[in-house]
């Protein structure tokens, strides 16, 4: 460290104060003044150059140099050294960083604030196809093209995972996150989920066919319980057929709903959509409704946006309106209102069936849609339900890029909420015939 920067200006006055005396004493100050002058430019100038030199080689240690020179070149030394040093151990880190995202399997892209490519590691080249030098600094929406990678890409709201096909390998399925961090800049990480799929895959088919088989032999024991309920039997005999029959007819509902589900699970999005006429669709579920509701004679009340439908599949949406409904006439009491409403706003359309029955409490309700989640077991197999309606129509809900809300208040019931975006929704001069899918 430079011990005094002030030593120099003192060194300076006692020379200038001793030339001065020596002028004095010799006669001759102005010789004298310029000589030491001329004396300590040239000492400076030769320290200056030594120290110059040494800046500008490549030779570490520093040149030993007397006086206020060689405090300040061991300064600049020690400085030089210790920024070494910490640009070395930043250096380690970051070498370090990029070995361990190298080692991912993951693929991990870093894009910038414009949407050019940073940096990815070598599991981006294999998963994603980016080739190294090549695709630097290129947007990352000319390599990855998808339209949905797009349009998840430039929603900015990255809450939900996406799953596509790697754009290099279709036997590959990727699954795509992305975080925001710095300045505008994103973190792409897709996962290589072939294998969890494979296994869905072989779970939902397993799900499929055993649903499938059970079928058959149900069918056959219904058909010989019918013929045997038709014939004069014993009174207690008689019992037993009854429930097995009551029995065998739930189990038909179960095995309904379970290929349902599976079918709903094998594809994300519906495929053959078409527009709906959904007057026509309530009013018949409303007559159904009215039937199941018999003796308990719930007024059921219609209200519905003259002027648009839904865009959809005409069998997965009857079959959740459907389950949304009968629910409300299987769990509340008798004569207690229902309200079937379609409406539309300026951002969504709403399917809503609102009932006045004994309502749900706040903790059951996340789990509601949960396969076989019941909040009383006993109720609900009295009522017939199967366990699997409200995740049938949390699914198709889905499907029509939906979502399904449910509120409820203990002792003053229920509303569940079916919201679909409006590119799902159709205005009625512009609808074509419906096809009929039944
Ligand atoms: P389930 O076939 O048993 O009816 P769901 O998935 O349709 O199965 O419904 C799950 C549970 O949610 C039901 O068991 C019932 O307890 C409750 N539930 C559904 N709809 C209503 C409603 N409108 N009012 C009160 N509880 C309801």
């Amino acid at each position: 460290m430079i011990k005094s920067p002030y030593r120099i200006l003192t060194y300076f006055i006692l020379l200038l104060l001793v030339a001065i005396g020596t002028g004095w004493l010799v006669n001759d100050l102005a010789w004298v003044l310029a000589i030491t002058l001329l004396g300590w430019s040239a000492y400076h100038l030769i320290m200056l150059v030594l120290t110059l030199r040494w800046v500008s080689s490549k030779k570490a240690d520093p040149p030993e140099l007397p006086g206020i020179w060689g405090d300040l070149v061991y300064t600049f030394y020690r400085k030089q050294k210790s920024h070494r040093d910490r640009e070395a151990a930043l250096t380690s880190i970051i070498n370090r960083y990029q070995q361990s995202s190298a080692a991912l399997k993951d693929a991990v892209v870093i894009v910038d604030a414009q949407d050019r490519l940073e940096w990815w590691n070598s599991a981006a080249e294999d998963l994603l196809g980016l080739k190294p030098l090549i695709d630097r600094h290129k947007s990352i929406l000319n390599l990855l093209r998808d339209p949905r990678f797009i349009r998840y890409y430039k929603r900015r709201q990255y809450q939900d995972p996406l799953e596509l096909l790697s754009p290099i390998n279709d036997q590959i399925t990727l699954q795509y996150s992305i975080t925001h961090f710095g300045e505008g800049d994103r973190l792409l990480v897709a996962r290589d989920i072939s294998r969890m799929k494979q296994l869905e895959q072989v779970r939902q088919s397993f799900v499929s066919n055993a649903s499938h088989e059970l079928r058959t032999p149900l069918t056959v024991m219904r058909g010989y319980l019918e013929t045997f309920l038709d014939q004069e039997l014993p009174r207690p005999l008689m019992r037993g057929l009854q429930q097995m029959e009551q029995q065998a007819h739930r189990m038909e509902g179960l095995v309904r709903d379970m290929l349902m589900l599976s079918r709903l699970e094998s594809t994300r999005h519906v495929t053959d959509e078409y527009p709906i006429d959904i007057h026509q669709l309530l009013s018949d579920i409303k007559r159904d409704a009215i039937v199941l509701s018999a003796d308990k004679a719930h007024p059921i009340e219609l209200i519905m946006d003259p002027d648009y439908d839904l865009v959809g599949q005409d069998n997965e949406l009857h079959s959740a309106f459907s389950n949304l409904v009968f629910n409300a006439v299987r769990y509340t009491p008798a004569q207690t209102p229902i309200v079937i409403r379609w409406q539309i706003t300026d951002t969504e359309a709403i399917l809503s069936v609102e009932d006045k029955g004994p309502g749900i409490e706040a903790y059951h309700i996340p789990r509601l849609t949960e396969r076989f989640y019941r909040i009383d077991e006993s109720r609900s197999s009295e009522s017939g339900g199967t366990g699997l309606g409200l995740s049938i129509v949390k699914h198709v809900v889905i499907r029509h890029g939906g979502q399904l809300k449910i509120h409820s208040q203990i002792g003053l019931g229920s509303r569940f909420c079916c919201h679909f975006p409006l590119d799902h929704i159709i205005r009625l001069e512009n609808l074509t015939s419906p096809p009929h899918n039944n």
